[in-house]
């Protein structure tokens, strides 16, 4: 039987860091705060959004909802994000997406501040991904996959690893962040003629491509972790992965489950980045009144 790598005491290890930083933040005077602009009323939106205020309220971080009509002209759109980018008392900003057609994704991405990117969808964070600095964070997902390996104490250096999907939200940026611990990374994507042959191949096999059954027992072998990304609905509106979990849990040594798995680990990682974009933001302010 594999081990059940589950995401609530990742979260909960997260949670518990962030708390102590929040702490010497708030005796600075400062409360990290999260601004999520939200257009329209989408049921995914809100979900995420709803889950989003109740992580940063478990660790003292402010969370304000900044809302605007489905049909807001772009500009609008644009010049409160441009307020948000200047407002000192927010830290961090999370743009609920897909937006609605109306509006270019690109121009929006453009015009969000990278310091307070938290969610990783500006140049500038994906900069930093390949870089391991500069202004920006990291994909939450991707960086919530390396989250789960480094509480469950999986080495990555010299590991041989595959990336199923190469989305810049997810696939890619965890297939550059296993490469930048060391690990040897095949990534397939939907042009991929066989994934089967690499996905068995792998020691870590991580799969984002959001197909329901798309890694199966002819996908795995004996010894592998593997992290499950994928989010699906079946007819019956139940929820699962990528992986086919029954099929798979026999053969392999540890997997993360859907839902219970990434996914839980991805808020905690968003909250990590207000509280830390924060104690950039003191820091900062701090080197200018030395100057
Ligand atoms: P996406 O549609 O942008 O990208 C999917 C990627 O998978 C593409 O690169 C595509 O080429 C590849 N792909 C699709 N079908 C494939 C196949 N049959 N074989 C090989 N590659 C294939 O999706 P995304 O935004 O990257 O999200 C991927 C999945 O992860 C979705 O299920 C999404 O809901 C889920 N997700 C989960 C979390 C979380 O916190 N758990 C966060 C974000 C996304």
């Amino acid at each position: 039987m594999a081990e059940i790598l589950k995401g609530a005491p990742v979260a909960e290890a997260l949670g518990e860091k962030m708390k102590r930083d929040v702490e010497s933040l708030k005796d600075a005077g400062v409360t990290p705060t999260l601004a999520i602009v939200r257009v329209g009323e989408k049921g995914s939106d809100l979900a995420y959004e709803k889950g989003a205020v109740k992580r940063c309220e478990s660790v003292g971080v402010a969370a304000r909802r900044v809302t605007f009509p489905e049909n807001v002209p772009q500009d609008e759109l644009l010049a409160g994000i441009e307020a948000l980018n200047a407002e000192t008392g927010v830290h961090g900003v999370l743009i609920l997406r897909p937006l609605p057609e109306h509006i270019d994704d690109e121009t929006v991405r453009r015009t969000l501040a990278p310091k307070k990117d938290v969610d990783g969808i500006t140049d500038g964070s994906l900069a930093a991904v390949m870089s391991g600095r500069g202004a920006g964070f990291y994909p939450c997902t991707a960086q919530a996959c390396m989250e789960i390996l480094d509480y469950y104490k999986i080495e990555c250096k010299s590991a041989r690893a595959t990336v199923i999907g190469a989305s810049l939200v997810v696939g890619l940026p965890t297939t550059v962040l296993l490469t930048n611990r060391f690990a040897t990374v095949t990534n397939c994507h939907i042009f991929t003629k066989d994934v089967s042959t690499p996905a068995r191949g792998a020691e870590i096999l991580v799969s984002a491509a959001g197909k329901a059954g798309l890694v199966g027992k002819n996908h795995v072998s004996p010894g592998q972790i593997v992290i499950d990304v994928g989010i699906n609905f079946t007819s019956e509106g139940k929820m699962v992965g990528d992986v086919s979990f029954d099929e798979v849990e026999p053969v392999v040594k540890a997997i993360t489950p859907v839902p219970g798995g990434v996914g839980t680990v991805t808020t905690s990682v968003l909250v990590s980045h207000v509280v830390e974009a924060a104690v950039k933001s003191v820091t900062v302010a701090d080197a200018s009144v030395q100057e």
